[in-house]
C-alpha cells in the first residue's frame, strides 16, 4: 500500500506558497492516462490554474474526448493552444508533413512555440514530468528553471509508474479510452504506436527515431536551494 498523502502535502504546500507569493502560475498537460496525477493534484490544490493543452491537431479523438470530461470532472481550467503556423506551411520540400522528415521542428512548431507567450507572462510553469522518463527528466529536480527564466514546478519528479498506476486506479475517473487498447503514453497519433510495457511508459512514443522529447522539457536547470 503506497502512502500518497506526503506527496500530496507537499506539492501543496509549494502550490500555497507560489500563492503566497503572489506568483503566475500555470500548467501543461497532454491528457494522456498518466496525466491523471498532476490533474488531480491541480484540481484539489489549484483549479484556478490554467491547464494548457497544447493541440497540434495530430491528437486522437479519444484523447480531446476524454481531456473534456477529465476537465469538466476535476473543475480545471483548461485552455487549449494551437501553432502560429499553418498546415500547409508546415512542409518539407517534398510535400510531407513535417512529422514524416523533420519531427524535432514538427515539435518545435505546434508544441514549443505556441506556448511561448505564455511562458513569457508568467512565473511558474508546473508540469508532470517524472524523473525516471527519459535522460533529459532524469537530471531534474522539484523545482527548476527553464526557457526565459521561467521557475518550472515538477512535483511528481519522484514517482515512478507504478505509483502512477497505483494512484490512477484509485480516481473516480474514466481510463483513457486507449489505455486498454495498449496504449501506455499518447501523444500525437502519428507518433505513437502501442506499447506492451507498462514500467517503460514512453516506449511508445517516436518508435524507431532517436528522439526522446518534444522539447518541451528540455533545457532545464535544476534549482540549487
Ligand atoms: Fe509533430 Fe509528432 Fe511532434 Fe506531434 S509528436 S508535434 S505529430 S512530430
Amino acid at each position: 500500500m503506497i502512502d500518497f498523502q506526503p506527496h500530496l502535502d507537499a506539492a501543496a504546500e509549494q502550490l500555497a506558497d507560489y500563492t503566497a507569493r503572489e506568483l503566475r502560475v500555470f500548467a501543461t498537460s497532454s491528457f494522456q492516462p498518466g496525466s491523471v496525477v498532476l490533474l488531480d493534484l491541480l484540481g484539489r490544490y489549484a483549479p484556478r490554474v490554467p491547464v494548457y493543452f497544447l493541440d497540434t491537431g495530430y491528437h486522437f479523438p479519444e484523447t480531446l474526448r476524454w481531456r473534456d470530461t477529465v476537465a469538466a470532472a476535476l473543475g480545471l481550467r483548461v485552455v487549449s493552444l494551437r501553432s502560429p503556423v499553418g498546415r500547409m506551411q508546415q512542409r518539407d520540400r517534398r510535400g510531407n508533413l513535417l512529422f514524416v522528415s523533420d519531427p524535432d521542428h514538427c515539435c518545435h512548431l505546434n508544441k514549443v512555440l505556441p506556448l511561448e507567450a505564455i511562458i513569457h507572462s508568467s512565473d511558474v510553469w508546473v508540469s508532470g514530468v517524472r524523473g525516471g522518463q527519459t535522460a533529459a527528466r532524469g537530471r531534474m529536480g522539484w523545482e527548476g528553471r527553464g526557457r526565459h527564466g521561467v521557475l518550472r514546478f515538477h512535483p511528481l519528479i519522484d514517482w515512478d509508474a507504478r505509483m502512477v498506476h497505483h494512484y490512477a486506479q484509485g480516481l473516480d475517473l474514466p481510463p483513457h479510452p486507449l489505455a486498454d487498447a495498449g496504449y501506455v503514453s499518447i501523444g500525437c497519433q502519428p507518433c505513437t504506436r502501442s506499447w506492451a510495457d507498462s514500467l517503460d511508459d514512453r516506449g511508445g512514443r517516436w518508435f524507431g527515431m532517436k528522439k526522446q522529447e518534444c522539447g518541451l522539457h528540455l533545457d532545464v536547470e535544476t534549482e540549487t536551494p
